[in-house]
């Protein structure tokens, strides 16, 4: 789903049993909702969940949350909603050229190495991170792809030391 359409933390608290037993290993279930949110947990991690009670809200989390991996990058794709067409690596190298432009980075900067994203065998892939504005010395908080992408295949999640999921660094 599109980013716009994501649960955010506060829709995901609502749906935890909200009883903060602890049993994440979290302080509390608003902790755990963010956690979620940047996939530091998963939904597997809050046992109580698995109650017939929590049924409806156990099913909507885990279509939320459930699939995908974040890379190191902190990058998230979800390969199966993804159909290839390229947006999303278009608007990133149209983002690229405009800090070229700027004189943020040298052409050569960015010239001879590959863009950080491609489409391989029909899905997008990270194909040269280093190139992405997030790695620049001065980072950028770019999050163009994410928010291109139609199906909300990306996602630009938190990483240890890095932004917080909702881009609060931005
Ligand atoms: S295990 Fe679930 S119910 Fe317990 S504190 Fe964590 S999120 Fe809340
Ligand atoms: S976040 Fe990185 S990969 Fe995504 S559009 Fe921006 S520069 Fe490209
Ligand atoms: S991630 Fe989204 S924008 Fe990028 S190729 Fe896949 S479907 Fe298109």
């Amino acid at each position: 789903m599109p980013k716009r359409d994501r649960l955010q933390p506060l829709q995901v608290y609502q749906l935890l049993p909200r009883t903060n037993c602890k049993q994440c290993g979290l302080m509390n279930c608003y902790a755990f909702a963010f956690a979620l949110s940047t996939r530091e947990k998963t939904v597997a991690d809050c046992p109580p969940l698995l109650a017939d009670e929590y049924a409806v809200a156990h099913q909507v989390l885990s279509a939320a949350f459930g699939s995908g991996e974040v890379q190191d990058t902190g990058l998230l794709i979800e390969r199966e909603k993804c159909n290839g067409c390229g947006d999303c690596v278009a608007v990133c190298n149209r983002a690229l050229s405009t800090l070229v432009n700027k004189g943020v980075v040298t052409r050569r900067d960015i010239s001879d190495v590959p863009p950080p994203l491609d489409i391989l065998s029909g899905v997008v892939e990270v194909t040269n991170w280093t190139s992405c504005k997030r790695t620049l010395d001065t980072p950028n908080m770019c999050r163009l792809c994410e928010e291109k992408c139609p199906f909300g295949a990306l996602e630009l999640v938190s990483v240890p030391g890095g932004e917080d999921a909702d881009g609060s660094r931005d």
